[in-house]
């Protein structure tokens, strides 16, 4: 399988799978127990807390709970802002979060929580000059996710952050960033440091899957997750998850190294070859945010007059993997909302497929997705009008 699909999900780093291992077989202790930390897994833990901060540029006074994801991070992160909001206050979010943040705030605004959805703009990013008019004294939370999972659109948080700073100081202020981290440089701690509560997921950066985190803050306090035995600092109880937490401190640490010797450019220039060539083949392909900021290895494109659900399952039968957009919704029969929310009509948005790429991917592997898109569509006649 050609593995071109990386915003779904990633293959774990063999460091991380040997780590994972070695805390499943010779120290699988339960981390609380007394001959659990004369082993020293607790000093695991905090290592691989440690590596999280580096990666995502916090300080060390903030915490990262582990989680079971990014989706567990974020409605416990919306949860929280509609305890803050309850009796008076607002919430804002923006159209186009993952459905994690935006059914939970949904659940909670049938329950009578008042929720705003801010919109994008053509370009796929928040509408600054929509949220200037909406932010008042009374907005107690923001959930505004860093990239997008479908476009890789970089969003506008810390222009937001500081928008809101300034009309509701109070404000809790949450962001998902679980699709930059590992993939490019990111510091909470320069102009994103208004930033709260921020999501993550372990999967994501060729980590394990079920292991995430949110990083509460220096100073923030939020009410526990799960109440129980007490662990990490009473505000997610249950039995730590070390084989897990050691593979996503492997998993981030490698992804640290990767970046600073530049593996972002080389991903970069992988997914630029690729979209030349999808342009250069079919002239009137879209590429939703081409010019926008956006995430390294991500291509959200289109072929007019195909259908995505076809042209996806016609590559996977040829043993290449992209997708429809968000794995999420890939059972859905509805195209990508995101896109409806940029502008684009019912016909365009059925023809976009996702390709993301990771520090693995070659120029090999996009020719031929070039070439095996180009074959299915000469098969189906479209090639032809587009030539
Ligand atoms: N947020 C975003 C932006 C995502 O892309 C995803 C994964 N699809 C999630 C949250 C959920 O992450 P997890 O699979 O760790 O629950």
């Amino acid at each position: 399988m050609i593995y071109l699909d990386n915003n779904a999900t990633t293959k774990p780093f063999p460091e991380v799978v040997e780590t994972m291992t070695r805390f499943m077989t010779s120290r699988f202790w339960n981390a609380s127990s007394a001959y659990g930390q004369v082993d020293g897994l607790e000093g695991t833990v905090e290592s691989a807390k440690a590596a999280i901060r580096k990666l995502s540029g916090v300080g060390s006074e903030d915490e990262v709970i582990f989680t079971s994801g990014a989706t567990e991070s974020n409605v416990w992160a919306v949860t929280e802002g509609a305890r803050k909001a309850a009796g008076g206050g607002w919430v804002l979010s923006s159209q186009i979060e993952h459905p994690s943040v935006r059914e939970t705030l949904e659940h909670f605004r049938e329950q009578g929580l008042c929720v705003r959805w801010a919109s994008v703009t053509r370009e796929g990013a928040l509408d600054l000059d929509e949220l200037k008019g909406l932010v008042d004294p009374d907005l107690r939370f923001v959930s505004l996710m860093l990239a997008h999972n479908e476009t890789g659109i970089i969003q506008p948080v810390s222009e937001a952050t500081a928008l809101i700073r300034e009309r509701s100081p109070e404000c809790l202020i949450h962001t998902d960033a679980t699709q930059v981290l590992g993939k490019m440089p990111i510091s909470f701690s320069d102009d994103l440091d208004e930033v709260d509560l921020i999501s993550l997921s372990g999967h994501k950066f060729h980590g394990p899957k079920g292991i995430g985190g949110l990083i509460v803050r220096n100073g923030v306090l939020i009410e526990p997750l799960i109440r129980g035995g007490g662990q990490q600092n009473d505000l997610r109880s249950g039995t730590m998850n070390t084989p897990a937490i050691a593979g996503i401190g492997a998993a981030a640490n490698k992804c640290w190294e990767l970046l600073r010797e530049r593996q972002p450019e080389a991903v970069r220039a992988v997914r630029d070859h690729f979209e030349e060539r999808i342009s250069s083949v079919f002239p009137g392909a879209l590429i939703l945010g081409r010019l926008a900021p956006r995430l390294p290895n991500t291509s959200f494109f289109g072929i007019p007059g195909t259908d995505a659900d076809d042209l996806v399952l016609a590559l996977a039968a040829k043993g290449i993997a992209v997708s429809k957009g968000s794995a999420c919704s890939a059972q859905s029969i509805e195209p990508s909302r995101t896109a409806a929310q940029m502008g684009y009509s019912y016909e365009e948005a059925s023809s976009l497929i996702r390709f993301s790429a990771s520090c693995e991917t070659t120029f090999e592997e996009v020719n031929l997705l070039a070439d095996e898109l180009q074959g299915l569509c000469r098969h189906a006649g479209i090639a032809k009008r587009s030539e």
